[in-house]
């Protein structure tokens, strides 16, 4: 499943953020470096249309799909030269697929701040910096490759090394390499797996009091910054979400409803990883269950088969699809059928999101 890794400075409720999100109990303390080997949770991507497909269609069994969540502590100002636990946090972070970047916008004048005051643009410069320099080392490594692959006549290094001289200039002024490369340049860094080419979103970790407030002067401030750089900023409550995540389905409803939000934080941080990544949700069933599965918008039907079995893929003839919505409305398949809704594809269509599919294949 994906992977997303949860990073920040030491106090901003990285770990109260990550037990919200799996609900198991990782030590939190007042402590930086507390939690040293990384916690890893999997969760279920919350989604209402599997509750109602499986409910219209009698089956016990709801799968969801899910995101694993890594909760990397440790990265502090000098981790890329191996200050602290350094190194093997910025391993840890080159595994996943995406990060999660809890920036502390809460006061609270019981936990220590390791800079000595909450500031969100420098705690994000901080980071910021270790990843690219961790980046830039990855670079002049590659370079010295590629220099010798010159000298043989290769062809493509001339080309890359241009490429890899731009991406040093981008991280030299402090940028983002995901921002400000083009797809074609990403694909040909992808090998390299940079920290800086990692999607990413700020979330904003706020207290219930600025949840409940009009006006967040430093919030504004931190959603202004990540606006003009081109990265999403998501206000979350780390320790609100940390006791709704105690409370049954009803009691939550009501919390959620006196702070005037209609859905958990945690499930509105899920979907915007969906977003960034640009994934669908598509839904397939038998007799049992009914279950969804995330994959990359414009994947062909055959190839989202093959997540499911490697020979649905390969033995593809064709799919049956209905959008989950149009299915609720006709209130069974026999209906969606006589009404020409549900269609037969072949291997060429693209799976939209909420599309239910069955798979017809030869094994
Ligand atoms: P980490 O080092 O980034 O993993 O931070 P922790 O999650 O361990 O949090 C550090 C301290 O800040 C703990 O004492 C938390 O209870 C506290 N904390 C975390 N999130 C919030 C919040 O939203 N509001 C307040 N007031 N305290 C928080």
């Amino acid at each position: 499943s994906l992977s997303v890794g949860i990073i920040g400075l030491p106090n901003v409720g990285k770990s109260t953020l990550f037990n919200a999100l799996t609900k198991q109990q990782a030590e939190t303390a007042n402590y930086p470096f507390c939690t040293i080997d990384p916690n890893i949770g999997i969760v279920a991507v919350p989604d209402e249309r599997l509750e109602q497909l499986a409910d219209m269609l009698g089956r016990e069994r709801k799968i969801p799909s899910t995101v694993k969540f890594v909760d990397i502590a440790g990265l502090v100002k000098g981790a890329s030269s191996g200050e602290g636990l350094g190194n093997q946090f910025l391993a840890h972070i080159r595994e996943v697929d995406m990060l999660v970047h809890v920036v502390r916008c809460f006061q609270e004048s019981d936990v220590t701040h390791v800079t000595g005051n909450v500031n969100p643009l420098e705690d994000i410069s901080i980071i910021e910096t270790e990843l690219a320099l961790a980046d830039i080392e990855t670079v002049v490594r590659r370079k010295e490759k590629v220099e010798k692959l010159i000298k043989a006549k290769e062809k493509g290094a001339q080309k890359e090394k241009e490429l890899l001289n731009k991406v040093e200039e981008i991280l030299n002024a402090g940028g983002l390499v995901r921002e400000e490369m083009d797809g074609e340049q990403m694909a040909l860094l992808a090998e390299l797996n940079l920290l800086t080419a990692k999607p990413i979103i700020y979330a904003a970790n706020i207290s219930e009091e600025q949840l409940l407030s009009d006006t967040n002067d430093v919030l504004a401030d931190l959603e202004t910054y990540a606006g003009k750089k081109g990265v999403a900023a998501a206000p979350i409550s780390a320790q609100l979400e940390a006791e709704v995540a105690e409370l049954d389905d009803i009691e939550r409803q009501e919390f959620l409803k006196d702070f005037g939000l209609d859905s958990s934080g945690l499930h509105r941080l899920i979907k915007s990883v969906y977003r960034l990544l640009g994934l669908n949700t598509f839904f397939t069933y038998n007799e049992t269950e009914v279950r969804a599965w995330e994959i990359s918008v414009g994947t062909p039907v055959p190839q989202a088969a093959g997540k499911i079995h490697k020979d649905m893929e390969t033995g593809f003839i064709r799919a049956d699809v209905i959008n989950w919505q149009l299915l609720l409305d006709c209130g069974d398949f026999v209906a969606a059928r006589q009404k020409g809704l549900l269609k037969s594809e072949g291997k060429e269509y693209e799976l939209a999101d909420g599309d239910v599919v069955y798979i017809h294949f030869r094994s």
